[in-house]
């Protein structure tokens, strides 16, 4: 999901994606799959309503690219982004919004969109920004859910798939800024932790 991790970089020598994949969790054909199934299900839900999706830069973009071009009603679009404070600290959800919206949500019908959900806690912090802006009302929809690790009691109107707690990349989903290019959803050999 999210975008300026505090991860550091892979150094330019990072291991190419077909040594760096031990499996391939999630081909592209069933992502497209059942992205096409998620923006039949919006479109039938918001018909009618003035729907704003929203995204968390960098991971979303592909996914968030792909739902909408599947989405068959009028639609906008605006972007977030956060940081997380240090890789040790990732996992207790410590983020700061380092871009904001563009546009006022108030009154609107807000869709967040999320690439992957883990122990809950940047998603659990995004919406409460959100609430506080009064849009008329706020859902969820998120490619991947690792529920395993869930700390936080989150609602998901909208569900991609459910994964083992494994981590995953491609499809936008990135380990240190690589491999978001890959069209499939992949684990990622351990060799890679260990070349880096
Ligand atoms: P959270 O634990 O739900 O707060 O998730 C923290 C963030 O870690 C997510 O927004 C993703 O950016 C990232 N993340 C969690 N699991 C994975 C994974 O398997 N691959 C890539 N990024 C992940």
């Amino acid at each position: 999901m999210s975008t300026q991790t505090s991860q550091p970089e892979a150094k330019v020598g990072a291991l190419e994606p077909e040594k760096a994949i031990a499996e391939i969790l999630i081909s592209s054909a069933r992502i497209q799959e059942r992205v096409r199934e998620l923006g039949a299900a919006i479109s039938r839900d918001y018909q009618g309503k003035d729907l704003l999706m929203i995204g968390v830069l960098r991971g979303v973009i592909f996914f968030m690219a792909d739902l909408l071009r599947a989405i068959t009603i009028p639609v906008a679009m605006d972007f977030m982004a956060i940081s997380h404070y240090g890789p040790s600290q990732r996992m207790r959800g410590v983020v700061r919004l380092i871009k904001d919206l563009e546009e006022p949500i108030e009154g609107r019908h807000v869709l967040f969109v999320e690439d992957i959900v883990d122990t809950g806690f940047t998603l659990g912090y995004i919406l409460k920004i959100l609430r506080t802006r009064q849009p008329a009302s706020l859902e969820v929809c998120v490619l991947l859910d690792k529920p395993r690790l869930r700390l936080i009691d989150l609602d998901i109107k909208y569900k991609g798939f459910e994964i083992p707690d494994r981590f995953v990349v491609g499809y936008g989903l990135d380990y240190r800024q690589r491999y978001r290019n890959l069209p499939f959803i992949g684990v990622l050999d351990p060799q890679v932790y260990a070349a880096s």
